[in-house]
């Protein structure tokens, strides 16, 4: 028995405990608000072996279900509110169309027997919401804060039975009613959860917008296309579409496995990631050229003095700028230093006069998907059309 069976097995023991307590009070004490009571905790008799089934069954995969069968824990949901409403209207039938005497006695046995039972509600609904929120099961949670739910309608019933000591004896029918209005309160909030899931509405936003942040962590990443999720049972299916700095299959697949372990470690109960990539399309980019001083294209990498950064949107310059490469004079490593800042600028292409003579920054410009473009007669007037024709290429030409 795992961690949840245990919990949902307890909590089925509870509720037989509570309706026999609770009926038996009820009798005794004639009250007809903790026989409605007692009605309830019957309807919750049925929703804990539901739920106890749904627990059980919801982990098994088969050839059949290859998906699981995690929405027969939302499936039984629904039910379960079904015996919700069920309950509220044994209760409101009582109440409204059975003819019994204000003749209640034994009022102190009842108003124990009911206190008991909300001491013993509140430490198992917290127990219980506890362990639903590690497992993140909708079953449990719901199961929890229903219960909780429960406790109100009991000192709805406590009090009613309080005003007869004032001779207000009607109040224990009023504590009936209202007992009955909450059932079907609590019993539409979990009938819409489970259609919710059912019908696969979205995964939560926050969900959503942390695996975005852990995709876009990725440098390769050029942007996040298209998001989606859903919820199925415990468990959440997720779906990308992104746009890869690379054309080449094979790190494309690495990278795309990679983050697909990131999402599944960082985000608990996720079921399975679909990642679909595209290459970046080469209509927008930002370009750096070295620059020996201010207007002059330098034939050094790392010991240029300035970049000039030049971004083109639809295949047009829209921005350019200068600005100071803090690495060109720095001891060891400045290639590497300087390509990594580059990087962090979101460089998408570098032009040289001369190819880079150590592999250090090569390394770099691969991992941030950084392509690089050597042209030995580029110049200040003329690189903007050797870009676009660079640009306008397809990969095999290149
Ligand atoms: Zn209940």
């Amino acid at each position: 028995m795992n961690r949840k069976e245990r919990v949902v097995s307890l909590g089925l023991l509870m509720n037989i405990t509570l309706a026999a307590g609770k009926f038996a009070a009820g009798f005794f004490s004639n009250s007809v608000g903790l026989i409605a009571d007692a009605i309830h905790s019957s309807s919750d008799i049925v929703a804990s072996i539901a739920l106890l089934i749904g627990v059980k069954l919801s982990n098994k995969k088969s050839k059949a279900f290859p998906f699981g069968m995690y929405k027969l824990e939302n499936l039984i949901e629904l039910f379960t509110s079904f015996a919700i409403f069920f309950a509220g209207y044994e209760i409101l039938r009582k109440v409204l169309f059975e003819k019994n005497p204000y003749d209640l006695k034994h009022i102190f046995v009842a108003i124990s027997v009911e206190l008991c039972a909300i001491l013993v509600t509140f430490l198992f609904s917290s127990y219980e919401m506890r362990i639903g929120k590690a497992e993140e099961s909708p079953g449990l949670i719901a199961d929890a804060q229903h219960v909780r739910s429960d406790m109100l309608s009991s000192f709805v019933i406590v009090l009613g039975l309080g005003a007869s000591f004032f001779k207000i004896y009607y109040a224990d029918k009023v504590a009936a009613v209202i007992v009955a209005v909450l059932i079907f309160k609590a019993g539409y909030e979990v009938a819409m959860d489970a259609i919710r899931v059912l019908l696969d509405a979205s995964l939560d936003y926050h969900t959503l917008d942390n695996a975005k942040e852990i995709v876009l962590s990725f440098p390769m990443v050029k942007q996040v296309k298209d998001i989606s999720g859903r919820n199925s049972g415990s468990y959440k299916f997720i779906d990308i579409v992104v746009e890869l700095k690379t054309r080449d299959l094979e790190k494309a697949h690495k990278i795309v496995s990679e983050m697909e372990k990131a999402i599944k470690k960082k985000i608990p109960h996720v079921d399975s990631v679909m990642i679909h990539y595209e290459p970046a399309e080469k209509k927008d980019f930002v370009v750096a050229l070295p620059l020996s001083n201010f207007n002059e294209i330098s034939n050094e990498f790392g010991s240029s003095e300035y970049f000039y950064i030049a971004t083109f949107e639809n295949g047009k310059l829209i921005k350019a700028e200068t600005i100071k490469n803090p690495f060109s004079r720095v001891e060891k490593g400045k290639g590497i230093k300087t390509a990594e800042f580059l990087a962090k600028n979101g460089i998408d292409l570098i032009v040289l006069k001369e190819d880079i003579k150590s592999p250090g920054p090569r390394y770099v410009f691969d991992d941030y998907g950084i392509q690089v473009l050597v042209n030995k007669n580029i110049s200040m007037s003329n690189f903007a059309d050797i870009i676009l024709s660079w640009a306008g290429k397809d990969d095999e030409e290149k």
